[in-house]
C-alpha cells in the first residue's frame, strides 16, 4: 500500500465480478497533472463516474494504457474519453501509441507477455507491476491459443520476473505482495500443468474429455471452458516441440465464447 502511495496510484474497482474478472476489473490511475489509466476496464456508468471524480482530482486525463484489449479491461475507452477529453491510447495494438516490450507511455514502461492474448502487455512505474490478466491476485490465468501462446507466456513470465518488482498490482484480485514468489509459483503451474498432459498422452489418452479429466481433475464447473481452451494451448506447444503424439482430439477454437474475459 505504502508502495502504492509512493508512486501515487490508486485503484478504482469496477462492479464485474465473475469466474473470470473475480471481484471485478482493476482499473488503475497513476501520477496527476495529468494522469494515465492502466486498462478503463467496462463501460459500466458507476465505474466510469468513479473515475472521472479521481481523474479530475488529478489534473485530468493523460493517456488510457491497455494491457490488452478484451472487454472487460477496454470497453471503457471511447466512453472515458468522451467524458475526459481526447487522450492518447496505448496498446500493442490498435492505439495511438503502438507499444511493444521495453516502450515507454507517459509514466510507465512496458513489458511483452503474451499468452492470455498476443497483445498482451505489463507497466512498470518504479517497482510495481501491473500485470493485467498474466498474473492475477488469486488463481491462474486463461491462455488463448494462438501460435506460440504458451511458450511466449512462459517466456513473459520469465521477462517479468527479470525486472524484478516488488509488487503486482493486477487485472483482477488483490495485490500479489511477493511477487518473485508468485512468478515462480505460476511458471512452476504451467510446467506442472505440462506435466500432467504429457503423461496422460503417455496413458494413450486422446480425447479432449480425458485429457481434461486427467490434466485438470481440479477445475470447477465455471472453468471448464477455460481449461480446454488451455488444454489446446498447451497440445500446440507440444506440436510446436514434436511432442505431440498422433491422433490427439485438439479442442476447437475458437470455442463459442462470446466475450472472452467476461463472465
Ligand atoms: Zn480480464
Amino acid at each position: 500500500m505504502e508502495l502504492l502511495a509512493r508512486h501515487d496510484v490508486v485503484v478504482v474497482r469496477a462492479d464485474n465480478p465473475g469466474p473470470f474478472t473475480l471481484t471485478g476489473t482493476n482499473s488503475w490511475i497513476v501520477g496527476r497533472d495529468p494522469a494515465w489509466v492502466i486498462d478503463p476496464g467496462p463501460a459500466l456508468p458507476d465505474h466510469l463516474d468513479a473515475l472521472e471524480r479521481e481523474l479530475s482530482a488529478r489534473g485530468g486525463l493523460g493517456g488510457i494504457a491497455l494491457t490488452h484489449d478484451h472487454p472487460d479491461h477496454a470497453e471503457a475507452v471511447p466512453a472515458l474519453r468522451e467524458r475526459c477529453g481526447p487522450a492518447p491510447l496505448a496498446a500493442a495494438r490498435a492505439a495511438d501509441l503502438l507499444l511493444a516490450d521495453c516502450d515507454a507511455a507517459g509514466p510507465m514502461t512496458t513489458v511483452a507477455t503474451p499468452g492470455h492474448s498476443p497483445d498482451h502487455l505489463a507497466y512498470l512505474v518504479g517497482p510495481i507491476a501491473f500485470s493485467g490478466d498474466v498474473v492475477l491476485g488469486q488463481g491462474s490465468t486463461l491462455l488463448i491459443p494462438d501460435p506460440g501462446a504458451l511458450r511466449g507466456y512462459l517466456a513473459g513470465l520469465e521477462r517479468l520476473r527479470a525486472r524484478r518488482p516488488e509488487l503486482i498490482a493486477p487485472g483482477h484480485g488483490p495485490l500479489v505482495t511477493d511477487p518473485l514468489a508468485k512468478l515462480d509459483e505460476y511458471i512452476a503451474h504451467r510446467l506442472e500443468r505440462e506435466r500432467m498432459v504429457v503423461d496422460a498422452l503417455a496413458q494413450g489418452l486422446r480425447t479432449v474429455d480425458e485429457l481434461l479429466a486427467a490434466a485438470w481433475p481440479d477445475a470447477p464447473k465455471a472453468l471448464r471452458m477455460a481449461a480446454t481452451v488451455t488444454l489446446a494451448a498447451h497440445l500446440d506447444k507440444l506440436a510446436e516441440e514434436g511432442r505431440l503424439p498422433d491422433g490427439v482430439e485438439r479442442p476447437p477454437w475458437p470455442l463459442p465464447l462470446g466475450r472472452v474475459g467476461q463472465p
